[in-house]
């Protein structure tokens, strides 16, 4: 196979914008004689004179930026692998509608009466919500999934402090989590105990059953997992909790793997956080912010966080509304309203056909793994779900790490899949395509591991070394975190 050269490479020698500076260009044409009129009544001394800002004409200002755009790798561009991450995907219909004139030009204070199209929104978006878990009760405020994590460990800790149970101080969580997992719970004040996974990744239901105690507040559980496996004793699992007057917490940063198939009340859930960033397509990462909805059963109702939307049937009016035990606000007014905008503009292209979320994202999750299988030894023998996570044992065989093959990655214009992540799969490369790639595409980036792992066969020693086409050429990554370079200035 070809390698596709992914970078123009004569672009990368263009002189910086400080660079093209000149005392006297200027980027504007407009006639600024009368400016000598204006008096400006600052005192010399508060007036800076150290702006080291570049002089340069308007072309050299586009071109610069225009430059600077092509040297980054963004979703616009190509496939993005990285999993338990979703959606990479930020559909144009969805940002047309969020910037809709009415919705960009309402004040956030505006009272209720002014912005009752704006409450329906919200209330329709919490409506779907909850029947797409099939859940009785949500708040749309938490601003992100671990901010979701936050407000639904609030919640568990207000339950239990409401039933006068004091002793609840640990919750038990399973090796393959997130990383924010076992954040949230230490910094809302509770001990963690970690549950180390069956070989398969699964949650260990002896081990599990072995630290039931009075102590254990709640378990929190993803699923599907961060081996993007199915807990199937999820139902079982619930059971046992509430039996011993514990709560189950479900991460629910995977659901695109399970969007209108399951039901969260059915197996038991008490709450779980959805990322209106990830599964529902509002953008993610720096394109941010994020919307982190959580759902709870009938336990936890009553403490959710105000406000939420509520409609009167009768006047036909929407208002909002605070439950009387409210753990209180999680965020300044009702959440990042431009996200759930997006999120219902997603719900609703996709209508009575949303199930065919989850089809497609296993599909393709499927996809990869029958294509790869054969020549990466995959992480968990049970079936995948939204994703598939290998190990680096084939590369340790050749010689090679995964760090090779994601860099290597690079220079066949894909980005790299996330790597080293989940913790307990060794020199993990985990995978998760989503709904929104073509066939085609998958097997062009399948095809370039495949050529990849021939080239280690073959010892190309170059490969240690990648990238080689892109902007930015193998870096010294501890070099990189001890002194970093932060500004023009200081090269
Ligand atoms: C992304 C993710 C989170 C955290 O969500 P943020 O919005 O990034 O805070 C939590 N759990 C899992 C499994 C995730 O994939």
């Amino acid at each position: 196979m070809k390698i596709k050269q992914t970078r123009n490479a004569q672009l990368f020698e263009e002189p910086l914008i400080f660079e093209h500076s000149e005392a006297g260009k200027v980027g504007f044409t407009i006639d600024n004689s009368d400016l000598e009129d204006i008096q400006l009544d600052l005192k010399e001394e508060i007036i800076r004179k150290d702006f080291n800002l570049p002089e340069v004409s308007e072309p050299e200002v586009v071109r610069h930026f225009t430059r600077l755009s092509t040297w980054n790798y963004g979703i616009d561009l190509g496939f993005y692998p990285l999993g338990s991450c979703t959606m990479k995907y930020n559909p144009r219909i969805n940002e047309e509608i969020a910037n809709h004139k009415y919705f960009l030009n309402l004040h956030p204070s505006l009272q209720q009466k002014y912005i009752q199209p704006l409450l329906k929104l919200i209330y329709e978006l919490q409506n779907f919500i909850k029947i797409l878990t099939d859940m009785p009760a949500v708040t749309l405020q938490p601003a992100a999934g671990a901010h979701g994590e936050l407000t639904g460990i609030f919640l568990i800790r207000a339950y239990h402090q409401a039933r006068g149970n004091t002793k609840k101080d640990t919750i038990l969580i399973p090796d393959s989590a997130h990383g924010t997992n076992p954040a949230t719970c230490t910094f809302a004040g509770y001990k963690v105990k970690e549950l180390k996974s069956t070989k398969e990744g699964m949650l260990d239901l002896d081990l599990f059953k072995s630290s039931l105690n009075d102590n254990i507040a709640a378990l929190m559980i993803t699923n599907p997992n961060t081996l993007g496996v199915f807990e199937a004793q999820i139902k079982e699992i619930s059971d046992l909790l509430h039996q011993n007057d514990a709560l189950l917490y479900m991460d629910g940063a995977n659901y695109n793997a399970i969007i209108g198939k399951i039901s969260l009340s059915k197996m038991g859930i008490d709450v779980s956080h959805l990322n209106l960033h990830k599964t529902f397509s509002t953008p993610h990462g720096g394109g941010g912010p994020g919307a982190g909805a959580v759902v709870v059963s009938e336990r936890l109702k009553d403490f959710l966080p105000g406000p939420i939307v509520e409609w009167d049937k009768e006047k036909n009016q929407y208002y909002f509304y605070t439950p009387e035990k409210s753990i209180g606000r999680v965020k300044a007014g009702i959440g990042h309203i431009g996200m759930m905008i997006r999120a219902l503009t997603y719900i609703l292209s996709w209508g009575n056909e949303i199930h065919k979320i989850a089809e497609h994202s296993v599909l393709n999750a499927n996809l990869i793994r029958r294509e790869l299988e054969n020549v990466l030894k995959v992480a968990s023998e049970n079936p995948s779900m939204h994703e598939v996570v290998f190990s680096h044992s084939t590369l340790k065989k050749l010689g090679y790490e995964t760090i090779h093959l994601a860099k290597t990655l690079i220079d066949y214009g894909f980005h790299p899949p996330t790597v080293y992540f989940p913790l307990i799969v060794p020199g993990a490369i985990m995978i998760e395509p989503t709904e929104t790639e073509s066939p085609d595409t998958i097997l062009a980036f399948t095809n370039a591991i495949k050529d990849i792992i021939t080239r280690m066969e073959n010892k190309e020693e170059a490969l240690k070394d990648s990238p080689h086409n892109a902007f930015v050429q193998k870096i010294d990554e501890a070099e990189i975190a001890r002194n970093p370079i932060l500004n023009y200035f200081t090269k």
